[in-house]
């Protein structure tokens, strides 16, 4: 009965949140609270951009399950004093981890890869390179052409260079133009959209993340926000929680510009 009540108060808290002020929408664009812009920070000459979109806690039944399971610590503890009007909650937390903004390990394809726990440090944070794909063609996926067009307009691509790419209405890549980004020495890769697969592959071969997870990349989509960014050159911390025997976790992105 008592976790019904929390239920009851989570749900009217978070109601009345939402008509006042809290409009984190699924997606991660210009989410606030209280009127504050939550995506972006200021200090100095640096600017803080998270490319991280919100995640809305779901019912059990969806596919992309997020689900969060409050409970009252106080109840565990016997003799606990309970402040008034305060509670002590922790949570179960129940996913399916390929939801938001998440990254994938090469142990999501491949037996032997590396895992959330050996992706070295090295390969989640330092210079990024923006892609703007918006304009590339649905049919068939971005092409070699059109990335490489995109990586000169952005002032060319380094060795060591983590590559984010903002999508447009194709999620879709050819694998040469993958393969032309490895052979440059990328070492983590971002999209905006859903994933980089082929385009109309029914045969579900996963051939774009072998082509990365063979070179010992990880892949991080559902990123947000990088139409927010001004520079096609940031500095990117990408941390995942390292988890043991795990393929992919949803995670923080923060872009830095200076
Ligand atoms: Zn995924």
């Amino acid at each position: 009965m008592l976790k019904n009540s929390f239920f009851v108060v989570l749900a009217s808290l978070s109601a009345a949140l939402s008509q006042v002020a809290h409009t984190p929408l699924v997606g991660g664009k210009h989410y606030s609270f209280l009127g504050a812009a939550m995506y972006e920070h200021k200090t100095g000459a640096e600017r803080l951009i998270d490319l991280t979109r919100v995640i809305e806690p779901t019912d059990a039944n969806d596919p992309r399950k997020f689900v969060v399971h409050i409970h009252d610590a106080l109840e565990e503890i016997p003799g606990k004093v309970r402040p008034k009007d305060e509670w002590y909650v922790m949570s179960d937390v129940e996913l399916m981890n390929h939801v938001g903004t998440h990254i994938e390990a090469p142990f999501h394809c491949l037996r032997q890869g590396a895992d959330l726990a050996q992706i070295p440090v090295s390969q989640l944070a330092g210079e990024t390179l923006i892609l703007d794909l918006r304009k590339a063609e649905a049919e068939g996926g971005v092409t070699l052409e059109q990335v490489q067009a995109a990586v000169e307009k952005a002032g060319g691509i380094r060795r060591d260079d983590i590559v984010f790419c903002q999508m447009g209405t194709t999620g879709y890549f050819s694998t040469p133009a993958l393969q032309w980004l490895v052979a440059r020495g990328m070492k983590l890769m971002g999209v905006d959209s859903g994933g980089v697969e082929l385009a109309y592959d029914k045969t579900h071969a996963n051939v774009n993340h072998l082509v990365l997870f063979r070179a010992n990349i990880p892949l991080i989509e559902n990123l947000a926000n990088l139409d927010q960014l001004t520079q096609s050159r940031v500095r990117v911390y990408a941390l995942p929680v390292p988890v043991k025997g795990l393929d992919a976790f949803p995670l923080r992105v923060i872009a830095v510009e200076s």
